[in-house]
């Protein structure tokens, strides 16, 4: 058993013609802002039904765009999970917004609509929704319980494919304005680094793409003046260098043909595990069974009892880590980063948060695993608690 290849908790997944992709573009005219990134953009919003996409540098610059384009500044507040990957907040604090907190649902992590409702005030701009792991969050509530003067932000750097009410994230309408993505290697699919924001309404396009290209204007028709020769540009306002390269591009699209497999895979991986943990009282999946249709598993979190084995989360991740099995834990509640402690934030505010966090455990999830992989990983979970009974 220890001769199998040790498992970590994500990987990419990159093959000959992922490979054959990025070296045609290597050698062709345009390393960067060319007709890859075009295809890319293309390809990604019809991938997710949405009237366009832009590409960018990665996934925290995707949500700094969104925030951007909203004109976030200060004085201004944005809801966010306080669970999720640091970027979800750090996107407000880039503009001088302030992120406020709101509490998650103790199994599953997610955003409660009831805390958006009661956490909403006149300084509230945006809700930023995350579909953690990638399971949604109840986006219609969220919607209702943000009231109309508020911007959806979809924070969907785990939810590529997932679908929410039949329809696929991403797609934006009728719930948000704007959804992103990452494309690190432990996400759906892997440009190196990479993001993306989409979105329904086109017209949002002439606010994100030049913020991620210096604030730079080209099109003749949107000049403040005619344009004197065929040089001209605009610096309209103030943008960064958040630009994808032809290169991240081009393995974009050749990953995003395989993500329907990927992402049956991933499926198929987490039923399996499902079944086996059925029969284990003090581990529950992170996803119930309600949120399981249309989840796209970017993550195949578990809940652990870890008291009730008389052990620790700590002792766990190690004796897996000795039998070859690799564990995360997503994520420490942002509240408790010293950063935002900081700030004023007090992570004894958020129960909800505080009990996801010491019970979540995240297992090998990824395309390349076998069926007996999870086999592998429960067995080796189930031994390492039962040794925390008896010591
Ligand atoms: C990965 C991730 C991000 C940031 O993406 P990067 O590409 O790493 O910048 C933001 N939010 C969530 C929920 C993520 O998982």
């Amino acid at each position: 058993m220890n001769d199998a290849p040790f498992l970590p908790y994500s990987r990419q997944c990159i093959e000959a013609d992922d490979v054959e992709a990025v070296t045609r573009v290597l050698t062709s005219e345009r390393l960067t802002t060319g007709p890859a990134v075009d295809a890319f953009e293309a390809a990604l919003a019809a991938s997710v039904g949405a009237t366009t996409a832009v590409a960018v540098s990665n996934g925290t610059a995707a949500l700094h765009a969104a925030c951007a384009a909203l004109g976030l500044g200060p004085g201004d507040e944005v809801i966010v999970p306080a669970i999720s990957f640091v970027a979800t907040a750090n996107c407000a604090r880039y503009l001088g917004a302030e992120p406020v907190f709101a509490d998650v649902d103790a199994r599953t992590g997610i955003m409660r609509p009831e805390e958006v409702a009661r956490l909403r005030g006149p300084r509230t701009k945006a809700v930023i929704v995350v579909h953690l792991g990638g399971a949604c969050a109840d986006l219609a509530r969220i919607r209702d319980a943000a009231g109309a003067n508020c911007a959806i932000i979809e924070d969907a750097c785990h939810a590529l494919g997932a679908r929410y009410q039949g329809r696929p994230v991403g797609a934006c309408a009728p719930y948000s304005s704007f959804a992103t993505f990452s494309f690190h290697p432990v996400k759906h699919i892997a440009t190196g680094e990479g993001g993306a924001i989409t979105v329904a309404d086109a017209s949002l396009r002439d606010r994100l793409a030049p913020f991620r290209d210096g604030g730079i204007v080209r099109d003749p028709a949107r000049l403040t003046e005619p344009a004197p020769g065929p040089w001209y540009y605009e610096q309209q306002s103030l943008g960064h260098n958040f630009r994808m390269t032809d290169i991240q591009a081009a393995l974009g699209v050749s990953q995003l043909g395989k993500l329907g497999r990927f992402l049956e895979r991933r499926r198929a991986l987490a039923r399996r595990y499902d079944a086996l943990w059925a029969d284990v009282p003090g581990v529950t999946p992170c996803v119930p069974e309600a949120l399981r249709e249309g989840c796209a598993y970017h993550l195949y979190g578990v809940q652990i009892e870890f008291d009730r084995f008389g052990t620790s989360r700590a002792q766990v991740m190690d004796a897996l880590r000795a039998r070859g099995v690799g564990s995360q834990v997503h994520y420490i509640p942002i509240p408790m980063q010293p950063y935002y402690r900081a700030r004023g934030a007090d992570v004894s505010a958020f129960p909800g948060a505080q009990r996801y966090y010491a019970g979540e455990l995240s297992l090998p999830l990824f395309p390349a695993m076998a069926d007996a992989d999870v086999e592998r990983v429960v067995h080796q979970v189930r031994e390492v608690l039962a040794e925390g009974r008896s010591p």
